[in-house]
Order: structure tokens, then C-alpha cells, then sequence
């Protein structure tokens, strides 16, 4: 049942039974804890296994509504929650990794919420109501949140894990903070910035062109190897996936296609058609799987995720509930961070007693990688519907929306975003739209016309943060982009609103100008 981790050692199958109950304050500045015993009867004890961008969150919500100091939170990582979509960010280095805090440490222990970083739970004792963590120290709850993210898949190519079990030095996984800083390190070492070598990314899904492109701005000569016909495959169609390769061509980037990487070896990464890719780096990004094998062998129902009800909660019991990428509701798993997000408000809301229900989540995907612009929304090759289409493949160009009675159910936007803001709301809010519309929306944006910035004015109703929830009206009623980030925590998700957010704010009505503001996302985050 256990679950390998890329890049670490750890096997989490090899669990011993626990010794005594007692806390584990690893990690912890002593003056930073609230104290409190286990099994304390002085108020329910919240649990939250994972401290990754579902529990931050949930954490935020719990806090807003007077539970920080019923909660803890057992995080299997050294760094506090961070935003893990800017990893690519900080391998292509506009980002330093401190700025990827959704907040800060103190933040936590001023709240009265006890963060145990470099807590890695082992395994639930359902009958006790207890989690037992590596060190076999155990921490009770009267509620448990499973938030334990997804785990990357080890493709089955030989000579990547070594005799003794671990990883050729040469093969780097991608997924978190750590992960990003062995990958900094070994380019460093090889003196890659002096010399550029070059990177065999396998997979070419968002987060391979990701990479790609952040080793390519760092100028390291990058290819990707993907399995399937056209790169994308899950999100886009096969002529939008040409234009992506053309794309990556032209900014520097080879790939190959209908190909599989088989073997490592001395000269390189061998391929299934025969090819052999000198590298001396080989980056791992091909797919991955909700981390449920706490679950699992807490007897849980686990299909792909942990089995949810519409209030987050275990199938089997009433006590344990699972958000983000490990959770699987209505037999589907996300791993995007805005349902995540959803989910650990419904959550919030649901052990504060009130009713909340979570319905499913339209996924709005964006890429964030330099010079390409990718935006999906909901389905595209999924959903059944009319599909209206344009393509410009030399200019690399490619958008498609599916419609179904009028309204978008599903898109792909690739190479100009310019309509997303319009496309997303329409997208958001099911509009009913004209014959004409659909067609419209994929035109160009058209040149301003008398206004000020050509923009067009969203009401204060529509959501302009999907990953946050958040409308234009209470973006246009903040003081600044600061403002926004604190009281909204619009633009720290994907951060695909910031140009939306920034038009907003720049065109607020006069007399509430911005005071001194900086209008750059950089700002927010770095
Ligand atoms: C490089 C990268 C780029 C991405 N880009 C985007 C993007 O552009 N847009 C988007 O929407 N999504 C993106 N995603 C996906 C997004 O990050 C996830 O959907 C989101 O982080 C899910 O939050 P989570 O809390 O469920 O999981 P995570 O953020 O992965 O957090 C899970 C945490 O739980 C910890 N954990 C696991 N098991 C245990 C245990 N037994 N004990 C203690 N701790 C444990 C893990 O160490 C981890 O810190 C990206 C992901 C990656 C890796």
C-alpha cells in the first residue's frame, strides 16, 4: 500500500505501532505554540494532515471564523504552505522561494493555529481518534482533514531508480519547494549557468511545458519527450497541441511525440523510436496520482481520491474529511488549485457548524510559463457540445470553445489570452450567449474605442479570481494591489487574474486612486 515518493527516500509503508500517546513539536519555536493537551476536552481538536495550498486555506477559513486555536496542522514539509504553482517561477528565477509564503510562519502561531512542520503522518487510528506520525508520536482529533496533495508517478523507464533504491543523480522530480531546490543546486553545481547543457523533460502536460520553459529562459538547451501524439493531450485537441509544438520550436525548445522513454543510461535517455537524448539532466513530469494511501490503509473508500460526500466527508466516517488533490467527489479528482480552494471554504464552513455544500468546481487552468499562453476551461475534449474554432498556426494561434445551449461549457486558449477576462466570465456565470457570440469572443480584443483603456467593464458581480472566489466589486473596493492580496487573496492562487485585477484597480473610479501602489503581480510575490 505504500506510496513511492520521487526524490525522497522515505517508504511510509514502514510503520512500527506507536509507543505512547504524546505530541510531536518538531519543527516548532517553542514561544510560537498555543499550548494545549491532547484530547483536551476545552474544545473539538481540528486535524489537518498536509500543509499544502488546500490546508492553507482551510486554515484561513478556519481562523476567520474563531477556530485557529482548535487546529493543527501536521505538514510533512520543512517550509510553511507555500504557493506551489510558482515553482516554476523560482527555477526560472523572477521568484525567490521565501516569497512563495502564503503566510508567514508567525502568522500561524499569532492565529493560536499549532503548524508542526517536518510531521510526516504515518498512519490513522480511527478507533482512537488519533494520527500517528513518523517519529511514532501520536497527535488525537475529534476531526480529522486529509489535505495530502498528489504524489508524481515514476515512469517505467530503467535505470532511473539505481540498485540500492534511489535515484540516478541525474533524475530530478518536480513537485515541491525541495524538489525545485535540489533541481537550483544541481544546475549550480554542473556550472549550467556558465555552460548550458541540456534537459530531457518527460511529459508534456502543463506542468513539462512549465518546466521546459523555465530551464529555457534560464538558457539550458531543453527537449521533452511525451508519450502520447500532441502535447497537452489532456487538456487540448490535436491541431491546438501542433500549434503548442511549433510554439516551443520556435522559442527553442525540441519535442518528441508518440515517443517513450525506456532507459537511462551512460550515453543518455534512450527512446522507444530509437533515439538517444545526450542529457545530464532528466526532469520527471509525467504524471501523478492523489496521495491516498493514508486512507487506503485506514480502510477508507479510495478510488482515484479519497471518497468525499458534498460536505467533504469520508464515505465511510463521519469524523474524517479529505480537500484538495488527494479528495475525489462525484468520481472526479481535480489537481487544480481553485476546487481546492472551493473546497476548503465548504470545509471551513462545515466545522464551524454552518451548511456548506460543495458542488463540483469549473476549472479554470492557466498556464504560467514565459513568451506561451495557455488557458483551459473546464473540459474541452471531454464535453460534448458545438465547437466553434479559430486557428492562426503561424502566428501560433489556437482557440476553441465548446458551447451547449448557448452557453460555454468548456475552451482551450492557446497563444493569445486576450479575451480570457470576458471568455472566463461567460465561461463562470453559464450567460446564455447570441448566435454570434461564441464567434465574437474568439476574435481578437477589439482597439479601445473612447474609453480609457479599451477594457471592457466587468459588473462587480463577475468572479474575476477563480482559484479565490473573488468579484470585481470587491476587487474595484480595494485601496490596493496589497489590499487585494490581504483581505481577498485574489492573485496568490495561479495568479492568472493579475492583469484582470490590475485593470480593475487602475480604472476604479476617480477619487479613489491607488496610494503609491506598485501594479505588478512581481510586487505581490516577490
Ligand atoms: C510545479 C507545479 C505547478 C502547478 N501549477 C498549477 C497551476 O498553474 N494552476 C493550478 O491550478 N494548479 C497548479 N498545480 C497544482 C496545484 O499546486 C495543486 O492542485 C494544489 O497545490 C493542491 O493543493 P493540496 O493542498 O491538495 O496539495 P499540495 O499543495 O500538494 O499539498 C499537499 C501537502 O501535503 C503534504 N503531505 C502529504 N502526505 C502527508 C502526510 N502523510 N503527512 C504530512 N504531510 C503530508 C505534502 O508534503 C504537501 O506539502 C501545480 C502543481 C505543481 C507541482
Amino acid at each position: 500500500m505504500s506510496e513511492r515518493t520521487v526524490g525522497r527516500a522515505v517508504s511510509e509503508a514502514s510503520v512500527s505501532r506507536p509507543t505512547q500517546s504524546r505530541t510531536n513539536r518538531v519543527g516548532l519555536d517553542t514561544d510560537s505554540l498555543v499550548p494545549h493537551e491532547s484530547g483536551s476536552t476545552s474544545g473539538r481538536r481540528i486535524v489537518v494532515v498536509g500543509g499544502g495550498m488546500a490546508a492553507a486555506r482551510l486554515v484561513e477559513g478556519l481562523v476567520a471564523r474563531g477556530l485557529g486555536p482548535q487546529t493543527t496542522v501536521l505538514a510533512e514539509e520543512q517550509h510553511a504552505p507555500y504557493n506551489r504553482i510558482l515553482l516554476s517561477a523560482v527555477l526560472e528565477g523572477t521568484h525567490r522561494p521565501g516569497a512563495l509564503a502564503l503566510r508567514e510562519k508567525q502568522w500561524y502561531a499569532d492565529k493560536g493555529v499549532d503548524l508542526r512542520l517536518d510531521s510526516l503522518v504515518v498512519d490513522i487510528h480511527r478507533e482512537r481518534h488519533e494520527v500517528e506520525l513518523a517519529d511514532r508520536t501520536t497527535v488525537r482529533y475529534d476531526q480529522l482533514v486529509l489535505a495530502t496533495g498528489a504524489i508524481p508517478s515514476l515512469p517505467p523507464i530503467r535505470g532511473v531508480v539505481r540498485a540500492d533504491g534511489s535515484l540516478d543523480p541525474r533524475v530530478q522530480a518536480f513537485r515541491s519547494l525541495d524538489d525545485c531546490g535540489r533541481l537550483l543546486a544541481l544546475l549550480d553545481r554542473q556550472g549550467v549557468h556558465d555552460q548550458p547543457r541540456n534537459a530531457v523533460i518527460v511529459g508534456g502536460g502543463l506542468l513539462g511545458l512549465q518546466v521546459a520553459r523555465a530551464l529555457a529562459v534560464r538558457g539550458i538547451e531543453t527537449e521533452i519527450v511525451e508519450g502520447r501524439d500532441h502535447l497537452l493531450s489532456s487538456q487540448v485537441g490535436a491541431s491546438a497541441g501542433k500549434v503548442l509544438k511549433r510554439s516551443m520550436a520556435k522559442l527553442g525548445t525540441q519535442v518528441y511525440l508518440g515517443a517513450r522513454a525506456t532507459r537511462l543510461t551512460d550515453e543518455g535517455l534512450k527512446l522507444d523510436n530509437g533515439y538517444t537524448l545526450e542529457t545530464d539532466l532528466v526532469v520527471l513530469t509525467a504524471g501523478g496520482r492523489p496521495r491516498a494511501n493514508l486512507a487506503r490503509r485506514a480502510e477508507l473508500t479510495v478510488d482515484r481520491g479519497v471518497v468525499v460526500d458534498d460536505q467533504l466527508r469520508s464515505v465511510d466516517d463521519p469524523d474524517i474529511y479529505a480537500i484538495g488533490d488527494c479528495a475525489e467527489h462525484d468520481s472526479t479528482v481535480t489537481g487544480f488549485v481553485s476546487p481546492a480552494w472551493e473546497q476548503a471554504g465548504v470545509l471551513a464552513d462545515v466545522l464551524a457548524g454552518d451548511q456548506a455544500t460543495y458542488s463540483g468546481h469549473r476549472v479554470v487552468a492557466r498556464l504560467r510559463a514565459t513568451d506561451l499562453d495557455v488557458c483551459v476551461l473546464g473540459e474541452p475534449e471531454n464535453e460534448a457540445g458545438e465547437v466553434v474554432e479559430i486557428a492562426n498556426p503561424v502566428k501560433g494561434t489556437h482557440r476553441k470553445l465548446v458551447v451547449r445551449d448557448g452557453r460555454i461549457v468548456a475552451g482551450a486558449l492557446v497563444g493569445d489570452l486576450s479575451r480570457v477576462g470576458l471568455i472566463t466570465q461567460a465561461f463562470d456565470r453559464q450567460t446564455v450567449l447570441g448566435e454570434h457570440e461564441a464567434g465574437q469572443l474568439l476574435l481578437p480584443e477589439p482597439v479601445s474605442t473612447g474609453s480609457t483603456t479599451g477594457w471592457p467593464a466587468l459588473p462587480d458581480d463577475a468572479e474575476v479570481c477563480a482559484c479565490a472566489g473573488v468579484s470585481a466589486g470587491r476587487i474595484r473596493a480595494c485601496r490596493s494591489l496589497e489590499d487585494v492580496r490581504d483581505t481577498t487573496r485574489a492573485t496568490t492562487g495561479c495568479g492568472g487574474c493579475a492583469p484582470t485585477v490590475r485593470q480593475l484597480l487602475a480604472t476604479r473610479p476617480s477619487g479613489t486612486q491607488l496610494s503609491g501602489t506598485k501594479l505588478s503581480l512581481e510586487g505581490t510575490t516577490s
